[in-house]
C-alpha cells in the first residue's frame, strides 16, 4: 500500500509521543536527539557500518532500561542496544531509525563476592574495570582483549566475546553464573544469586551469552572468578609456519604446561604494528611468521618455556621474558594488530574458526581462496592458536564488496569450521548463517527469537538475514 500524507503524519505523532515518553523516564540531558549528540554512536569502531538512530537513549538503572524497552515495542520501534561500541560487526549501530539503547551509565561493581569468587557487576561495567575490581579483592578475570578499556560486560556477555585467554579458561558464556536483562515486553529476569549448581530449568544466561541484543538486554551479570594469576613467562617465537605454532601447542597440552595463550600472527602485520607505534623490531631478521606464547606456572615459567622449546624444528629465534615490562612489550606486538590494521583503511574483519588440525592447511587454502577472485584484496591474518580462531582482515574493498567475504566464509564452513569465532554475527554476517547452521538448528533459533521478541523490535537485521527476518514476526 501506497503511504499517505496523514499515514506519514500519524507515524510522526506516534514518535512525538515515545519521544516524550522516553525523556520522562531518562531525562532530557540522556535522550539524545541531536545529529552531533547522537554521531559516535552511529558509526562502529571500524567505521565500516553506519546508520541514522531516531536518538540515543542513556538510561541510569535497570529500570529505566525496562521501561524503554517497553515503550519501543508498544509501537513497534527497533532498539540497538550498545555497550562499548567495540564490536567488529555492525551489530551495535543503527541501521535506519532504531533507538540506540547505550548501556555505558549503568557501570557500578555491584557485589563483590569474596567467599565464592564470583562478581556482579552492572552492564556498563568496562573490562579493565572489571580486573581492577577482581585484582583488588585478590582474584581475577579471565577474558582479555585488546579492547579492555571500551568493551562492556553487556557487550561482551552478549557477543560471547573470547580473546587471548580462551584456551585456559573458556570464552564470556563460560563465565557467567546469573543475569539480569529486560525482555522486549519490559519484563525482567533475574537470577543473580550465582550458585554453581543450578539445574532449576533452562540457564538463560547462557542462552543470552552471544545472542548480539536480540532476545534481551543485559542489565547485570554475575561473573565467576578465577584465582589470582600465577608468575608468567612471555615468549616470542620466530617460526616457519602455521603448522609448527600447531605443534608447539599440541605438545604443551600434553606435556601439562599451563600454556594461557598462543597468538599466531605473520610477517606483514608485524611490520605493520612496528610501523604504527614507531617500535625497533624484535628480531635481527624477518621471519614467516611469529607464536606469542604466555605459560603460567607455581615455580618457573622460564623452564617450562625452555622445555617447551627444547629441540623444536621450525623455531628460528626466541625472545624470553618475564618481568612485566618485558611481557608487556611482547603483548603489544600482538595487541597493536587491529589499531594497525585500522589506521591503513577500513578492512573487512572476518573472525573463523577451524577445527586445530585443520588451521594451517586453511591459512594455505585461504590466500589462494582469496586470489581466486582476483579484485587485489590483501589479507592480513592473525589468530588464538589453540581454539583454530583466525582473524582474517582484508584491505582493499569497499564496504559492500563482499566476494571475498563470500570464499572465505565457503572455504571455512567447507573445512567443517564456523564462520565467526568470537566476533559474532552483527549485520556483517547474516547471509552465511543459514548455510553454516543445520535447518532445524535455525528453526530453533527462530523459535526462540518469536517467543521471547514477537514484534522483533531487538537489534533488527542482527543475526537473522532479511529472508529469515521474514520468519521471526
Ligand atoms: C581492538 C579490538 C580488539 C578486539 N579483540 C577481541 C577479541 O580478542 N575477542 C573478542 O571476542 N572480541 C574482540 N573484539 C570485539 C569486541 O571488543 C567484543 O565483541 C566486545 O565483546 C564488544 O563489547 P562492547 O561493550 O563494545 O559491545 P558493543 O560493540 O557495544 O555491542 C556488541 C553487540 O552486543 C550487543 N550489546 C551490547 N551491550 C548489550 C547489552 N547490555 N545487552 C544486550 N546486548 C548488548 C550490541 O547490540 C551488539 O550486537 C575486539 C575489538 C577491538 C576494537
Amino acid at each position: 500500500m501506497v503511504p499517505t500524507a496523514s499515514s506519514f503524519e500519524e507515524a510522526d505523532r506516534v514518535t512525538d509521543r515515545l519521544l516524550d515518553e522516553l525523556v520522562a523516564i531518562v531525562g532530557s540531558e540522556h535522550l539524545l536527539v541531536d545529529p552531533q549528540l547522537r554521531a559516535g554512536y552511529e558509526v562502529d569502531w571500524t567505521r565500516r557500518f553506519k546508520g541514522t538512530a531516531l536518538a540515543v537513549a542513556r538510561p541510569g538503572t535497570a529500570a529505566e532500561v525496562a521501561s524503554v524497552v517497553a515503550a519501543c515495542n508498544r509501537v513497534g520501534v527497533g532498539i540497538v542496544p550498545q555497550g562499548g561500541n567495540t564490536g567488529l560487526v555492525g551489530g551495535a549501530v543503527p541501521r535506519s531509525g532504531e533507538l540506540v539503547l547505550s548501556l555505558r551509565r549503568l557501570s557500578r561493581i555491584v557485589e563483590v563476592d569474596e567467599v565464592a569468587g564470583e562478581l556482579t557487576a552492572e552492564a556498563g561495567v568496562t573490562l579493565v574495570e572489571l580486573h581492577k575490581a577482581a585484582i583488588a579483592a585478590g582474584f581475577g578475570f579471565a577474558i582479555d582483549f585488546a579492547a579492555r578499556e571500551t568493551a562492556t560486560v553487556g557487550g561482551m556477555i552478549a557477543t560471547n566475546a573470547g580473546g587471548v585467554h580462551v584456551l585456559h579458561h573458556g570464552s564470556m558464556r563460560a563465565q557467567v553464573l546469573g543475569i539480569e536483562a529486560a525482555l522486549a515486553d519490559g519484563s525482567v529476569i533475574r537470577r543473580l544469586t550465582g550458585v554453581h549448581k543450578d539445574n532449576t530449568g533452562y540457564h538463560l544466561p547462557s542462552l543470552l551469552a552471544g545472542s548480539e541484543g536480540t532476545l534481551g538486554v543485559i542489565t547485570k551479570a554475575r561473573l565467576n572468578l578465577i584465582r589470582p594469576v600465577e608468575a608468567t613467562g612471555v615468549a616470542l617465537l620466530a617460526i616457519g609456519d602455521t603448522d609448527v605454532a600447531v605443534k608447539i601447542v599440541s605438545v604443551a597440552r600434553r606435556a601439562g604446561i599451563v600454556l594461557t595463550a598462543a597468538e599466531l600472527f605473520f610477517d606483514d602485520g608485524l611490520r605493520m604494528v612496528l610501523e604504527h607505534t614507531r617500535s625497533a623490531p624484535p628480531f635481527p631478521s624477518r621471519h614467516p611468521a611469529y607464536l606469542l606464547i604466555e605459560v603460567e606456572s607455581r615455580t618457573d615459567p622460564l623452564a617450562d618455556i625452555s622445555q617447551l622449546l627444547a629441540d623444536r624444528d621450525g623455531i628460528f629465534d626466541a625472545v624470553v621474558s618475564d618481568d612485566s615490562l618485558g611481557r608487556s612489550r611482547l603483548w603489544r606486538l600482538r595487541d597493536g594488530l587491529s589499531e594497525a590494521i585500522g589506521a591503513r583503511g577500513v578492512p573487512h574483519k572476518l573472525d573463523v574458526a577451524v577445527p586445530s588440525a585443520r588451521l594451517a592447511a586453511f591459512v594455505q587454502r585461504l590466500q589462494r581462496a582469496i586470489d581466486s577472485v582476483s579484485i587485489g584484496a590483501r589479507a592480513v591474518i592473525w589468530g588464538h592458536v589453540g581454539d583454530g580462531n583466525l582473524h582474517i582482515n582484508v584491505l582493499g574493498l569497499s564496504p559492500e564488496d563482499d566476494r571475498v567475504d563470500d570464499v572465505i566464509m565457503r572455504l571455512t564452513i567447507e573445512m567443517g569450521g564456523s564462520t565467526s569465532g568470537e566476533h559474532g554475527v552483527g549485520i556483517a554476517k547474516t547471509r552465511w548463517v543459514a548455510i553454516d547452521r543445520d535447518p532445524a538448528d535455525l528453526a530453533a533459533m527462530l523459535a526462540i527469537k518469536r517467543a521471547l521478541d514477537p514484534q522483533g523490535v531487538l537489534n533488527p537485521g542482527v543475526l537473522f538475514d532479511s529472508t529469515l527476518a521474514g520468519m521471526v514476526s
